[in-house]
């Protein structure tokens, strides 16, 4: 909150004053941590940004103007159910460094300071639960037993069980949806490899494609059959399957995952968007990349994506594609994991 009074009230030049009044407004549901935003331009930028690829608001008024999520970006501390803090894998650094990363991604205990007003601790059944239901997905998905579409499939079996737990609405139901996922164990998938998603998947591409800026991706999709070029995309990225990992546990952690703000949504919920954003960033990155690309192509097109999936409302939208406003059907959900 008092960053947008700062910018409010700022002495700056014209063409700056007219874009911070043009684009600053308050939030619908806003909360003193969380008050105010920009709206962005046509093309999904912010509307401080120059053509020069600077910022404006820095460039004239000092790295003391930017609100404190710019100058911490990609840091993102969050302290509703634990004191964590994640990074953005909307900046191209960090998936660099992910991809880099071959070792399974560990959390460490340090001391961070942030000069800014953080949310409280929240006390109810989500920060008691948050950790451990965490833990178990994470695990999940850096088992390297299993192929990576096998680890999700896993992840979707245990969403299954743990939404019916918090359904139960009490510390036991949830006691025991966890002690039985501990006690599931992956499975392999049989018969033919299943690219049946691929339709789904470049469906809501080609949709979400309407509302962000990533027409060449979908672009890319519609003109593609997978299963060859997966092939090859496979042989131009072998490390792709750990690459992958690295990338979604650090989405997992970054979001909050399975816990969404938006209590509409329940675990199950929150794993069809998961499976949704896997899907639409593999059959990207494939359709794109099989063909010609390297690493620092991967970078920015992955960047590109969690853009979309980190700084806006991605995990809505997913969901109005896959459900339409329903319950999300395993057997749409399941043909994602595979791809
Ligand atoms: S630093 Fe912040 S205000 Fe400046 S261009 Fe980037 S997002 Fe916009």
């Amino acid at each position: 909150m008092r960053d947008y009074f700062k910018l409010v009230g700022m002495e700056c030049g014209r063409d700056l004053r007219e874009r911070l009044d043009r684009s600053l407004h308050i939030l619908r549901d806003a909360t003193p941590e969380r008050y105010a935003e920009f709206s962005r331009t046509y093309t999904g930028d912010c509307p401080m940004l120059r053509p020069d690829g600077l910022c404006m608001l820095q460039r004239e008024c000092g790295e003391d103007a930017l609100s404190a999520v710019c100058r911490y970006y990609p840091r993102s501390p969050r302290t509703l159910h634990s004191d964590e803090c994640a990074l953005s894998a909307s900046c191209e650094r960090v998936c660099e460094q992910l991809f880099e990363k071959t070792d399974r991604m560990r959390f460490v205990d340090v001391p961070l300071e942030f000069a800014y007003e953080l949310p409280k601790r929240s006390d109810d059944m989500i920060t008691r639960f948050y950790v451990p239901v965490r833990k178990l997905f994470v695990s999940a998905l850096q088992n390297r037993e299993y192929t990576l579409s096998e680890r999700l499939a896993f992840c979707e079996k245990l969403a299954a069980v743990l939404r019916d737990g918090f359904a139960a609405r009490g510390i036991s139901g949830i006691e025991r949806a966890l002690e039985e996922c501990v006690s599931l164990s992956p499975e392999r998938a049989a018969g033919e490899r299943d690219t049946s998603g691929f339709g789904t998947a470049a469906y809501m591409l080609s949709r979400l494609a309407e509302r962000y800026p990533i027409e060449r991706y979908a672009a890319a999709c519609a003109a593609s059959e997978y299963g060859g070029m997966e092939k090859e995309f496979l042989k131009r990225f072998p490390g792709w399957e750990i690459m992958c990992e690295q990338v979604l546990v650090n989405h997992v952690f970054y979001d909050g995952f399975p816990f969404y703000g938006d209590l509409r949504y329940d675990i199950y919920h929150a794993f069809a968007a998961l499976a949704a954003l896997y899907a639409v960033w593999k059959v990207s990155s494939v359709c794109s990349l099989a063909c010609e690309g390297d690493i620092n192509a991967l970078v920015a097109l992955t960047s590109e994506l969690f853009r979309m999936a980190e700084n806006s409302n991605f995990n809505i939208a997913a969901l109005a594609l896959l459900a339409n406003g329903g319950v999300p059907e395993k057997s749409v959900i399941l043909p994602l994991c595979a791809l």
